[in-house]
Parts: structure tokens; C-alpha cells; sequence
């Protein structure tokens, strides 16, 4: 049972969110009652198809495409994408954070109104907060410009995510949850937020797995992103995202994946500093938290050993030695020597204790 802990502070943006199946024919709508009429439309290559179709719907509201967005928002592709820009009067984002990362971008530019189709469950539709790259460096900047005003999660879109990215990214959206628990600026709304995410991926995940094409399922883990991407915006996350981004940014690592692998350590390693407010991810996840967190994803076929994704041992004590500088606030004290025995345990891929 948690008690409630009086006294916070919460600061919310405002932004118009609808989700339902279909619901990215209100595009238009969406448009006219925000009074624009010139949408380019952005997507990865990969999605480029998924753009087409959106461009063509839009008819005379369309501006145009690009469709080069591209992980970590390099400025190159910003800068090219500033250009195809011109003469626009607000951004359509289809995708999943590296596309919302290109739209948010261009917004820091030219403060362009944002509309954006998640098709991940990485959550940076919900937040004010900016990864870009410059001369392969990484700068994080947080800026009221760069949060999209308004956000369809339209469950048939995210349907066609593959199963395996399905279930790395819906993991990658629990960590934020996670971490918001023992967050040191945690208040009762992330605390809700937090768990109404996990219980929305615990409940749907496994469902969408067994039926990729469920769309009620898919928007139960929608509503889930969305939970745990606006709890990513209120509090400051610890150990396990400051290991994601040194293990990404310097042996690049996929992003996702990271993230479903490192979960269960992290949390693991954190569970005796942090008895009370992981409490609830023991009972959800039976039992242990990061026992039950790595039950969970093998259930789900998760990747599970960080040596899967190409990392080599004789990275693990470079990888241990970034995640100890200039460490964000943890729950319970950053220890070298803990913190390359939890590499370890994630490189082999074992079951943590
Ligand atoms: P992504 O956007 O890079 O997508 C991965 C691949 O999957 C891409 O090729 C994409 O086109 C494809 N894809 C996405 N949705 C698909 C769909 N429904 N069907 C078919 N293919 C699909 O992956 P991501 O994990 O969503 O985003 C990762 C990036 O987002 C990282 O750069 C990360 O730093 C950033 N991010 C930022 C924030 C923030 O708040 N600023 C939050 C989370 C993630």
C-alpha cells in the first residue's frame, strides 16, 4: 500500500492527445481547427510509404514530405529538412521518436505547430525534450518549443511496428515508468502516471504479442506510451537511462533494444534503495523486481544479453567507467565495481538476483 506524499510541484504543457482506431483521418480536422493549410509531412525511409499515403489524404493541406529522419537527430538531416520546410505552416510527424526527434527540431527552428502520429512506444511524443547530434557529439536540450501540440495515436499505425520492436520499444516506455517511482522529484501524479503505464503494458503487451493485428490491445500499450512519455517529462530518470546512453552513445548500441535488455539490472539494483516505491513492480511482476521485470520479457521474447546486440566483453570496463562519470541521481549510490558486475549479468544475459 503506498501513502500519498503531499507537497509537489508539476508543470504540464498543453497539449491535445485523441487515440482511436482511424483516428489519423482527423488529420485534416485537426488542421483547419488550428487554422493551417500547409503540412509537410516527415517519416524515416523506411516509413516513406506510410507518408504517401497520409500526403495523399491530406490533399490541397499538403506541403510536401521528407522522409530522412534518421536516429539521434543529426543536424545535417535538420538542416535539409529546414529547407524542405519553407513555405510550410506546421509539421506532421509519422513515426517513432527519430522522426518525432526531426519534427521537434525543425519546431526549435521555426516554432512550426507539430502534429504527430506515434508508431513506437518510445514516448518523446509526450515530452518537451530534444537528443540531437552535432559533429557525432549528443546534446539533450529541454525547450516548451520542441513539445508537439497535438498527438493522434492511431492503434492501425502502430500495428504494422514488428513484433520484435514492439516489444523492445513497449519495454523502453517501462523504463521511464520505472524509474519516475524512485525519482527524487516524484510527486502523486508521476506516481500514477508510472503505474497506470506499467499496468497498461503488463495487461497489453502480452496480448499484442499473441495478436500483432489486436487493435484494442494496441491501444491499451498506446495508452501505455503515452502514460509512461508523460511521466518521462515530469521527473528526472536515473541508473538505468544513464546506462542506456553511455552504452548508445559510445558503442552504438539500437536504442530500444538497450533499454529492454538493461531494464531488469537496473531496476534490480535499485530494488533495496528503493523498497517502497517498487513495491508496486514487485506485485505486478510476481514476486522480485528485477526477476519479475526479466521473467516479463522472456515471456515476451525480448532480447535479453547485451553480447546479442554486438557488444564485445572487453567493452564492458570502457562501459562501466562512462557509467559512473558524471552519474545522474540514483537511489542508491553509483559503485563501480556493483555497476560492472550488472554489465556483466546484462552482457550474459542473466536472470538478476
Ligand atoms: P525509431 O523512431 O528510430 O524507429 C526505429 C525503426 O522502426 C525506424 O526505421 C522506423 O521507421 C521503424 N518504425 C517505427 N514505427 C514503425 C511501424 N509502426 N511500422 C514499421 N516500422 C516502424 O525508434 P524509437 O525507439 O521510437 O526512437 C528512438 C529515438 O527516439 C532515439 O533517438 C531516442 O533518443 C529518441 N527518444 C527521444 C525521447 C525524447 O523525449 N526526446 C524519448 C524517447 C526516445
Amino acid at each position: 500500500m503506498r501513502t500519498f506524499h503531499a507537497g509537489f510541484e508539476a508543470d504540464h504543457l498543453p497539449v491535445r492527445v485523441r487515440l482511436g482506431a482511424g483516428i489519423r483521418h482527423e488529420i485534416g480536422a485537426e488542421m483547419t481547427a488550428l487554422g493551417l493549410s500547409h503540412a509537410l509531412v516527415l517519416t524515416t525511409p523506411n516509413q516513406a510509404a506510410q507518408g504517401e499515403e497520409l500526403l495523399a489524404a491530406l490533399g490541397p493541406l499538403a506541403h510536401g514530405q521528407f522522409s530522412k529522419a534518421a536516429m539521434h537527430t543529426p543536424i545535417e538531416i535538420t538542416e535539409a529538412a529546414l529547407a524542405a520546410a519553407c513555405g510550410a505552416d506546421c509539421l506532421v510527424a509519422i513515426g517513432g521518436g527519430s522522426t518525432i526527434g526531426l519534427a521537434k527540431a525543425i519546431a526549435l527552428n521555426t516554432d512550426l505547430p507539430q502534429i504527430v502520429l506515434p508508431t513506437t512506444y518510445a514516448g518523446s511524443e509526450a515530452t518537451p525534450v530534444l537528443g540531437q547530434t552535432a559533429n557525432g557529439a549528443k546534446e539533450t536540450l529541454r525547450s516548451p518549443k520542441v513539445q508537439p501540440e497535438v498527438i493522434l495515436y492511431d492503434p492501425e499505425l502502430v500495428a504494422t511496428l514488428p513484433i520484435g520492436l514492439t516489444v523492445t520499444s513497449g519495454l523502453n516506455a517501462m523504463a521511464h515508468a520505472v524509474e519516475a517511482l524512485y525519482a527524487r522529484d516524484r510527486n502523486p501524479l508521476s506516481d500514477e502516471l508510472a503505474l497506470g503505464g506499467l499496468r497498461a503494458f503488463k495487461e497489453g503487451l502480452p496480448r499484442v504479442v499473441a495478436d500483432p493485428g489486436d487493435l484494442p490491445a494496441r491501444e491499451a500499450t498506446q495508452f501505455g506510451a503515452w502514460l509512461c512519455g508523460t511521466v518521462l517529462a515530469q521527473v528526472g530518470m536515473a541508473l538505468h537511462h544513464k546506462l542506456c546512453h553511455a552504452l548508445g552513445g559510445s558503442f552504438a548500441l539500437p536504442h530500444a533494444e538497450t533499454h529492454a535488455i538493461l531494464l531488469p539490472h537496473s531496476a534490480a539494483y535499485n530494488a533495496e534503495a528503493a523498497v517502497g516505491p517498487l513495491a508496486p513492480v514487485a506485485e505486478l511482476f510476481g514476486g522480485s523486481v528485477g526477476g519479475g521485470l526479466y521473467d516479463f520479457s522472456v515471456a515476451l521474447g525480448a532480447p535479453v544479453a547485451l553480447r546479442d546486440l554486438g557488444l564485445a566483453e572487453g567493452d564492458l570496463d570502457r562501459a562501466a567507467d562512462l557509467a559512473v562519470s558524471n552519474p545522474y541521481w540514483n537511489p542508491r549510490p553509483i559503485e563501480r565495481d556493483a555497476i560492472r558486475a550488472l554489465l556483466q549479468h546484462a552482457w550474459e544475459g542473466a536472470r538478476p538476483q
